[in-house]
């Protein structure tokens, strides 16, 4: 069995660009494959399964940079490799650096504008939604990094679809009603579909972003979840990064 990687089919089209999110079955020889947050114990086993990972696509573990993620709408520029502390969203224009979203349920939402060079990835949950973190993120690079709303590509990967994503009334009420379904004493928000319409808004071509249909909620052999596991869920990697060659 081969390891299993997804891709973009937009973004792929870049020779010189590398992204992929990983799934359970990224290491033939472990099922459950998990890259861990910083919460876990088994920190020595996230470490050599991250290592061993980066390794699948040739890349040091050393050029990689990692978010200690706290659900909030702060974004970094980042020009060398490490952790950002109490981060949600990275964007780089250098080469050979690998930024990566940690992910269980929350979109991974990576971006690359092949005319400028410069790459992002965001971490989108529901908190990062209502806060708008994408927008602010994508302000922040069109204003200050003047990335062209017309030559930039996005990547939603799988997170937990419309149809999982089921939160009490004090949660729906952060959204516009329009994005927001009933279903019994729940409702049901539609995180990528707000995500998606953040982009249209700022200027972005809706044909330039791809939205993962999986769920990573319904999709257990593939893909680990935070809804489904709780406490006992692992983490998947989102990582985007200009190719150094
Ligand atoms: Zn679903």
């Amino acid at each position: 069995m081969k390891p299993l990687i997804l891709k973009s089919f937009l973004l792929s089209k870049f020779h010189g660009l590398f992204h992929g999110v990983s799934t359970k079955i990224a290491n033939p020889n472990e099922f459950n494959f998990d890259l861990g947050n910083f919460n876990h114990l088994n920190l020595e086993k996230n470490l050599e399964h991250r290592k061993f990972f980066f390794n699948l696509f040739g890349i040091d573990y050393k050029s990689v940079v990692l978010q200690r993620q706290i659900h909030s709408t702060i974004y970094t520029f980042v020009d060398s490799p490490g952790i950002v502390d109490g981060n949600d969203a990275i964007v780089t224009n250098r080469r050979g650096l690998y930024l990566v979203v940690t992910i269980a349920d929350c979109i991974p939402i990576l971006f690359y504008d092949y005319k400028n060079q410069i790459v992002g990835a965001i971490h989108a949950g529901w908190r990062g939604t209502a806060d708008q973190i994408l927008i602010k993120t994508m302000d922040y690079a069109i204003q200050s990094l003047k990335i062209d709303v017309k030559t930039t590509y996005f990547y939603f990967g799988p997170s937990i679809c419309k149809d999982c994503f089921e939160v009490d009334e004090d949660v729906a009420v952060k959204f516009e009603s329009k994005y927001v379904r009933k279903k019994g004493k729940k409702f049901l928000v539609n995180l990528p579909r707000i995500n998606l319409d953040y982009l249209t808004q700022c200027g972005f071509d809706k044909e330039k972003i791809q939205i993962s249909r999986l769920c990573t909620y319904e999709m257990k052999n593939l893909f680990h979840s935070y809804r489904r596991d709780k406490q006992n869920s692992g983490r998947m990697f989102a990582i985007i990064g200009i190719k150094d060659e």
